[in-house]
Parts: structure tokens; C-alpha cells; sequence
């Protein structure tokens, strides 16, 4: 599983970091991004869950 944040789609509301700390963080810019792209087995659950609640549908998981 990799997750990725699309900068453009982010609007910087700071919920998947809040969420899964251990896979998201907020840059200087105010953007979310993925602190690691693929996610190992324990992180699945909070990175589809942060995913589904992300209001603007900026976080991918392939
Ligand atoms: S939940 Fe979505 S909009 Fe909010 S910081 Fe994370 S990627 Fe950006």
C-alpha cells in the first residue's frame, strides 16, 4: 500500500495528521504531506481512515 497527497488538492485543515500522525505531517507551507509512502501493515487502518476523511479527497492510496 502507498499513500500520497496531492499539494494541489490540499487545503491544509491538519486532519490527517491529527489522525495518523505516524504517516502525515503538515509542512511549512501549510500542506499536508506523507511522511512515508509505503504504508506498512500496522499504519493501513489510520491511513485509509484519514483517507475517507480527508474533506477534500486529497490523500491517494494505491
Ligand atoms: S485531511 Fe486532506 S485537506 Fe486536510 S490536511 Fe490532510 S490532505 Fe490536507
Amino acid at each position: 500500500m502507498r499513500v500520497h497527497v496531492e499539494p494541489e488538492t490540499c487545503i491544509g485543515c491538519e486532519l490527517c495528521p491529527s489522525i495518523c500522525p505516524d504517516l502525515f505531517q503538515m509542512g511549512e507551507d501549510g500542506i499536508a504531506r506523507a511522511i512515508i509512502e509505503h504504508v506498512p501493515g500496522e499504519l493501513q487502518d489510520c491511513a485509509n481512515e484519514a483517507a475517507q476523511s480527508c474533506p477534500v479527497e486529497a490523500i491517494k492510496i494505491t
